[in-house]
């Protein structure tokens, strides 16, 4: 008997990335996300008679610079291609893409997943335009072609991720770097990035590919996942039970946390791929690559290994702050303000992250800013304040946009550390506690948290903690 558990995952993951151009891929609607239906389209993306489309020069360089990004070959000479099909999203009656001759060649996503580093290869990028959108209602079914047109590009792995973690961590790293790219705003929720995922199972070992089914249009990270996991399960359950997979394409029913058939390969088009024959072909000259190239920023990666050399951060945090381009202009500002990077980070990963979260705004719209920050992180390393206050002080200048100074000055929060006035304090809360003071002073040292936290209440928070244990060790003996 076959041991079906020693079988080994293949996936190849197709991403289809929305591009954020204002205007569509061959006309000059523009691509605004949300608008009423049918109030951004035009002759060319409904599909009338006679229209000629014009390439986008802006969604060519978008790609290009991706491919760019991932270490593509850039085809000098690549080409559009009809990809005939009926469906009444699709008024043409064929979509324009690119089929043998893609403008973006090879190429690879570095990944880590549990920390050992993973090289997924890239099969090509290619340029599509979108189809529009059936809405089914109770009214009947409408199509909305505000989205008919809109510029995509298809980015296609080879098959070498093996594992749904992989598969996630994958559209993950590709999602960072289409948003720090600034060609793609990455939002799964509105269908700016989808994903297909193609997967089959092989006997550990063993090279031929097995028949492999494709899961369409997964639009969340957790879902790929899941996704992925169901469909290895019910692969391998086929097979064990003497079944044989047959090549089709599945959907994820989220409510039920299944994949479902959708159609077979039997039933599967025939497109009819053939040279666009209203657009010349794309001739992609070396200055303009090398001009495209300039506009790359320093990606997360390169990031993630300068933070850890060059800021000493774990990385851990190098990793969190580097996940978003405008997280991690916030940081090196702050750094570059002169605060130490590790108590910037601090601050980022804790109060900062929790308060953005909370009220759900955007660091780049964050009215404390790194001078916000790195003053209240003055204060506190000069004394002036202790830890526990800043924390408040923080989510105050979050709240108001005042300065630590002004806030600290406004409440008098300035942290108390003579050591007469804090030892009256102390004599105060000894006098007051005789039953701890004498269990203390029978080895229950244990007890010192409750006279510190005494002190704090006593002070409104602002003794210095450093300073009070000090004077409770000494008074107390
Ligand atoms: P199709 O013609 O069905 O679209 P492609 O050869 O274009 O298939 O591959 C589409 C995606 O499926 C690619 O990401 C590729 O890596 C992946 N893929 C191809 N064959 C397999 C297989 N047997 N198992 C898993 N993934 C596969
Ligand atoms: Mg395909
Ligand atoms: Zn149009």
């Amino acid at each position: 008997m076959k041991d079906y558990n020693d079988y080994e995952t293949v996936i190849g993951l197709e991403i289809h990335a929305q591009m954020r151009t204002h205007s569509k891929m061959f006309c000059g609607c523009p691509t605004t996300f949300g608008s009423e239906p049918n109030t951004q389209t035009c002759p060319v993306c409904i599909g009338m008679p006679g229209v000629l489309p014009v390439i986008n020069k802006t969604a060519l360089e978008f790609t290009i610079k991706t491919g760019l990004a991932l270490s593509c070959r850039i085809s000098p000479f690549s080409r559009f291609a009809r990809k005939n099909y009926f469906y009444p999203d699709l008024p043409k009656g064929y979509q324009i893409s690119q089929y043998e001759l893609p403008i973006c060649e090879g190429g690879f996503v570095m990944l880590n997943v549990d920390g050992a580093e993973r090289r997924i290869n890239l099969t090509r990028i290619h340029m599509e335009e979108d189809a529009g959108k059936n809405i089914h209602d109770g009214a009947g079914s409408h199509v909305d072609l505000n989205r008919a047109g809109v510029p995509l590009m298809e980015i296609v792995s080879e098959p070498e991720i093996r594992t749904p973690k992989e598969a996630a961590a994958y559209v993950r790293k590709l999602r960072t770097i289409l948003r720090y790219l600034d060609v793609c705003d990455g939002n799964m929720e509105e269908g700016s990035l989808r994903c297909d995922a193609n997967v089959s199972i092989r006997p550990r070992g063993t090279e031929a590919l097995g028949v492999k089914t494709e899961i369409k249009n997964i639009n969340s990270f957790k879902f790929i996942e899941k996704a992925l996991e169901y469909e290895i399960e019910r692969q391998r359950r086929v097979l064990s039970e003497g079944g044989r997979i047959i090549q089709e394409t599945r959907l994820w029913n989220t409510s039920a946390g299944v994949t479902e058939s959708m159609r077979s390969k039997e039933e599967a088009h025939d497109y009819r791929y053939f040279p666009e024959p209203d657009l010349v072909p794309l001739m992609v000259d070396d200055g303009w690559i090398s001009e495209i190239k300039k506009g790359i920023p320093e990606l997360p990666d390169d990031k993630i290994r300068r933070y850890i050399e060059e800021f000493k951060l774990p990385a851990y945090d190098a990793d969190l702050l580097a996940s978003e381009k405008q997280t991690a202009a916030w940081f090196e500002e702050a750094v570059s303000l002169g605060a130490n990077p590790k108590d910037i980070s601090n601050w980022m990963m804790g109060e900062l992250m929790r308060l953005l979260n909370e009220k759900a705004i955007a660091i780049e719209a964050s009215q404390l800013t790194p001078v916000h920050l790195c003053g209240l992180i003055k204060l506190v390393s000069d004394g002036t304040i202790n830890l526990k206050i800043a924390k408040t002080v923080f989510e105050d200048m979050f709240n108001t946009g005042k300065t630590a100074g002004e806030l600290v000055k406004e409440k008098g929060l300035v942290q108390i550390s003579d050591v007469g006035e804090l030892e009256k304090t102390v004599e105060q809360v000894i006098a007051e506690s005789p039953n701890e003071t004498a269990r203390y002073k029978a080895g229950e040292t244990k007890l010192t948290g409750f006279f510190v936290g005494e002190v704090m209440k006593k002070t409104r928070g602002k003794a210095n903690p450093k300073a009070v244990n000090e004077i409770l060790k000494r008074l107390l003996g």
